[in-house]
């Protein structure tokens, strides 16, 4: 098997990822596919921990968009990545990958706390850790949460999987000649609102230097390709 480029990744999966063709919730013949991609990826010898977002199911803009409290509303949000992370793990482990689900707010019956020596130990073994529940903070993100966690288990890199194949500098589903980049740095994706991540995500990878790779998830075995160091999608450093 050939040799991965990182050692240890954060793969960013976004709560659409989950839902697969559907508008709304999850889709688990397409959870069970990325379940499989991610078991080719362990094969690299490559440490893997996940963050799953929550948007197929709520999200916190949308609900104070509506006249909820926005506070309420995202702790509603995190709750949906508790339970995007508990298919995730369902999907991983009938594949038999050793799988642990951390959250950052506390509901033991459901899944460990977030413990960040735990958390590397867990990695260091082989298991894939999903981390759920987001920062355990309103008013934060996944992409939030990615970048937070990638800091602090000293990930390699954060790995966007999205519905778009890369970053590029106008909507590619509206203009068909929009241009993609291949490589970015991230005071141009935080001078050009350039949708990778939002700005506090991206802040937080620029201080901490933390590269992001964004690549579409539609095709499987990107990831593979990604971690093996196949220039594809759009690479933020
Ligand atoms: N969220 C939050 N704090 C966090 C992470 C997430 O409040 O640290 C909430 C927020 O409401 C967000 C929702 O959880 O809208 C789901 O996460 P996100 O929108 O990042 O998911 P994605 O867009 O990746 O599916």
């Amino acid at each position: 098997m050939p040799e991965a480029k990182f050692s240890r990744v954060i793969i960013k999966l976004s709560g659409e990822a989950l839902s697969g063709n559907q508008e709304y919730g999850i889709d688990p013949q397409f959870i069970n596919s990325i379940a499989k991609e991610v078991k080719e990826v362990l094969k690299t010898g490559v440490e893997i921990a996940i963050v799953v977002g929550g948007g197929n199911i709520f999200r916190g803009v949308a609900g104070s968009a509506k006249g909820m409290d926005r506070g309420t509303a995202d702790y509603m949000g995190m709750l949906a990545t508790v339970i995007n992370s508990l298919a995730l793990q369902d999907a991983l482990e009938k594949l038999d990958i050793e799988t642990r689900v951390q959250t950052a707010i506390a509901m033991r019956q459901v899944a460990e706390p977030y413990i960040r020596r735990k958390a590397m130990r867990h990695l260091e073994k082989g298991r894939v850790v999903i981390f759920a529940a987001g920062t355990g903070n309103p008013f934060f993100s996944t992409d939030t949460t990615a970048a937070l966690r990638a800091a602090e288990i000293s990930a390699d890199a954060i790995l966007m999987a999205k519905n778009v194949d890369g970053v590029y500098d106008s909507d590619p589903v509206k203009n068909p000649d929009a241009i993609k980049f291949k490589e970015l740095n991230y005071i141009d994706v935080i001078n050009r609102g350039l949708g990778v991540m939002d700005s506090t995500a991206v802040s937080l990878c620029m201080d901490n230097k933390i590269p992001i790779v964004v690549f579409g998830l539609k095709e499987m075995e990107n990831i593979k390709k990604v971690v093996l160091g196949k220039e594809i999608g759009t690479f933020v450093r």
